[in-house]
């Protein structure tokens, strides 16, 4: 029924990295470990982006049901390894 999700956090190239059905309904990125549940309304994903993520919008009083009209504030992943002091 649902469409194949896609993890927010991780581009590739072609686009974002697709998340892999587990048992239970759950998706999950295989590069990342975000996890979603699209039948599940009360779903929280853990992951430490998503953890960063509720801690920055609790500090902010941002309300979570905004986030939902427009995902454009998701930050793109920081490339590490290329930076020396
Ligand atoms: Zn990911
Ligand atoms: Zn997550």
């Amino acid at each position: 029924m649902h469409a194949s999700l896609h993890c927010p956090y991780c581009v590739k190239a072609d686009g974002f990295r697709e998340l892999i059905k587990k048992a239970g309904g759950e998706y999950v990125c295989s590069a990342c470990g975000h996890s979603a549940n699209p039948d599940d309304t009360e779903w929280r994903c853990c992951c430490a982006r998503c953890q960063g993520m509720n801690l920055y919008i609790e500090n902010a009083g941002y309300s979570p049901s905004e986030s939902h009209k427009r995902p454009d504030r998701v930050t793109p992943p920081r490339e590490s390894g290329s930076h020396k002091p």
